[in-house]
């Protein structure tokens, strides 16, 4: 017999809310002419840390939306492991931020769009912590169009 399990089915309806969160960290980085990347951290049912990527307006190669919100996380907790805490992210994460997932020890790891040319799991999964679980594809296409039409407006 099947049924249906409303835990998981749960999991998939917060992580879509979550994930829409993600999306207007994006949008703010796209109305900053950033990549329009976004990231948020969630523990227990709120959100507790935030990020968009801020890469040209800091002139840094590392402000990745992952890392201000690692960042914004950590500060929140007053600690720097983030063993109950989801990162829902609009793209999967590059090698830099699996590695710095790695060092929070985060429980889960959700992302919208594969990055196909630097994603982390194009050089494996084992950058990440073996404690942290991955799923993908939530909102994959809204996430994945918001940057594709950001390089489409720039070439155009
Ligand atoms: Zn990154």
């Amino acid at each position: 017999m099947k049924y249906v399990n409303f835990e998981d089915a749960g999991d998939a309806i917060s992580d879509e809310v979550y994930m829409k969160e993600a999306l207007n960290e994006a949008h703010k980085a796209l109305e900053q002419d950033e990549v329009p990347i976004g990231a948020v951290i969630v523990s227990g049912g709120r959100i507790i840390g935030r990020g968009h990527n801020l890469t040209e307006r800091l002139n840094d190669v590392t402000a990745h939306a992952e890392m201000q919100a690692f960042t914004a996380a950590a500060n929140y907790i007053g600690g720097k492991y983030l063993r109950d805490c989801t990162l829902y992210v609009t793209i999967e994460p590059c090698v830099m931020c699996a590695g710095a997932a790695y060092w929070t020890q985060i429980s889960r790891v959700v992302f919208g769009a594969r990055d196909e040319k630097r994603g982390f799991s194009t050089i494996g999964s084992r950058l990440l912590h073996p404690k942290t679980t991955v799923v993908n594809g939530v909102l994959e296409r809204e996430c994945a169009e918001l940057v594709s039409s950001f390089f489409r407006n720039k070439r155009g």
